[in-house]
């Protein structure tokens, strides 16, 4: 589906998000990617919105990502009586066990052992976010005894996290094995690994997954921001978790590290999403405040690939105007000068392949004339990467013969992305790709575009060859060799 900016976002699915009305109005007003979360939601429910999505592409005709999202070794409450939660008062007492029993406003469960082997009285517990902050007073092999620091309203399945303690956490829980299985054999697009800590574990999930997905690793730990050339070295994606991340540290940490991974990510041609907050407001108000406004076109600038809604869209009153709102931001950013400068300054020299030089090439003639749209012929999804890399000033359509690549670029800035059937020669290539580009309303009989392959056919990795192509199919035939 043709969309008139570059940045992708990506849309959380939960029970404000899960009919297929919903769903296809989300990609209508923007959502290229959906995020299935395995926090929430059984194997059932996950099926069912996976099929919706897929119908969904299938009658919109146009590639959607599916990215599930595991749960990873995160410390999370059980579940409460009321499905609303409990309001904790300041200086009450609340007791964190392992009975799964539903919780009140005195107890509830907290599912796992090596969290209370691990805790000592005046340790603290940040639950929501940090939000709310309770102190061990006493505790045993299944039980802490809090008291209530910062009160709030806590509910079913809110995340905890122990700063004052090193937990012996695997990377993948049980619970994370079974779903990683269960999604891989769904069939998602991208596999997000929480809490990972250093490059073994993106590795293990990796053998796991034995390429069903793409990974993306979230960076929501301060071990995973120390280790995180090695850990984006094994990974093929990214997210900026900053939820996490600002509570594990101090919070004005996380802008100076969301900087930092995005301009490393596009340095390895690899896409970074920046996640969490942020239109945090517009769960219950259909306007957005300025501060979160200004944060969503931040990371625009900053050239993420990517920008996340999480429970705007999964939970929300509002999920639609959510989407909306991120896509008309991105739309007023990429059209100012502005943007264009920061991007073009903080471009970095590309590497030394063949593909490389094509695809420098393609963006500079994209700069000094007036070709449309630059068309890619890509077999694994790396050369589209690496023109995207370049952020050129003209839309990139990806070509590509298979569907679940085609889903994979979702996530990569700027990528339209067709599927083509097998081309064998070059001159059915460039036919393909300016049907492609007149077919996405990106240039008519009159224009020409760039278009970038590898010969032979069919090869991973050949990308050798750059024509700027009339987009008449008669010029074509007339000019072009075999
Ligand atoms: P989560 O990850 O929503 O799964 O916690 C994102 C974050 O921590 O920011
Ligand atoms: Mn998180």
């Amino acid at each position: 589906m043709r969309r008139h900016r570059n940045v992708k976002i990506v849309a959380t699915l939960g029970p404000a998000s899960n009919d297929y009305a919903m769903i296809r109005k989300l990609v209508e007003a923007g959502a290229d990617v959906f995020r299935l979360n395995m926090s929430h939601g059984d194997h059932a429910e996950i099926k069912v919105r996976h099929e919706i999505i897929r119908q969904v592409e299938k009658d919109l005709n146009s590639p959607i990502g599916i990215l599930a999202d595991l749960q990873g070794p995160k410390l999370r409450v059980g579940v409460f009586a009321n499905d609303e939660g409990v309001d904790l008062i300041p200086g009450a007492d609340f007791r964190l066990d392992l009975s799964d029993e539903p919780g009140d406003v005195n107890r509830v469960q907290l599912p796992h052992t090596e969290i209370f082997d691990a805790l000592e009285p005046g340790a603290h517990l940040l639950v929501n976010d940090g939000k709310i902050k309770l102190r061990v007073k006493d505790c045993g092999a299944k039980f802490a005894n809090c008291e209530v620091i910062v009160g709030g309203v806590i509910s079913n399945r809110k995340g905890v996290n122990v700063p004052d303690v090193t937990l012996p956490l695997a990377a993948l829980s049980p619970k994370d094995l079974k779903d990683l299985e269960f999604v891989c054999e769904l069939g998602v697009d991208w596999l997000a690994l929480s809490f990972v800590q250093r490059a073994a574990d993106v590795e293990e999930a990796r053998k796991l997954c034995n390429g069903r997905a793409a990974i993306l690793s979230k960076i929501e730990k301060p071990n995973a921001v120390k280790a995180f050339d090695e850990i984006l070295a094994v990974s093929d994606g990214i997210m900026v978790a900053r939820g996490d991340l600002g509570v594990e540290l101090p919070v004005q940490n996380v802008p100076p590290i969301q900087k930092r991974l995005i301009r490393e990510c596009r340095a390895a041609a690899k896409p970074v999403i920046v996640a969490t907050q942020m239109l945090e407001s517009m769960i219950d108000s259909p306007m957005p405040t300025r501060a979160e406004v200004s944060d969503v076109a931040t990371a625009i600038y900053e050239g993420t690939d990517a920008i996340m809604l999480s429970a705007e869209s999964a939970a929300g009153s509002y999920p639609v105007e959510a989407v909306t709102t991120m896509s008309n931001v991105a739309a007023e950013v990429e059209a100012d000068p502005a943007y264009t400068d920061v991007i073009e300054a903080t471009r970095r020299t590309s590497g030394k392949t063949v593909a490389d030089g094509i695809v420098s090439a393609a963006r500079e003639i994209a700069e000094t004339t007036d070709v449309k749209a630059i068309c890619c012929f890509t077999q694994s999804g790396t050369t589209a990467a690496l023109v995207a890399r370049e952020r050129p000033r003209v839309p990139i359509v990806a070509m590509t013969s298979a569907i679940e690549i085609a889903r994979r670029l979702c996530l990569t800035w700027g990528t339209n992305c067709v599927v083509t059937g097998n081309v064998t020669r070059f001159k059915e290539a460039v036919i393909a790709a300016v049907r492609a580009a007149k077919s996405e309303d990106l240039a008519d009989e009159s224009d020409m575009v760039v278009v970038t392959a590898g010969v032979p056919f069919n090869t991973p990795g050949t990308t050798n060859i750059l024509r700027v192509a009339p987009c008449s199919e008669k010029l074509i035939f007339a000019s072009d060799a075999d």
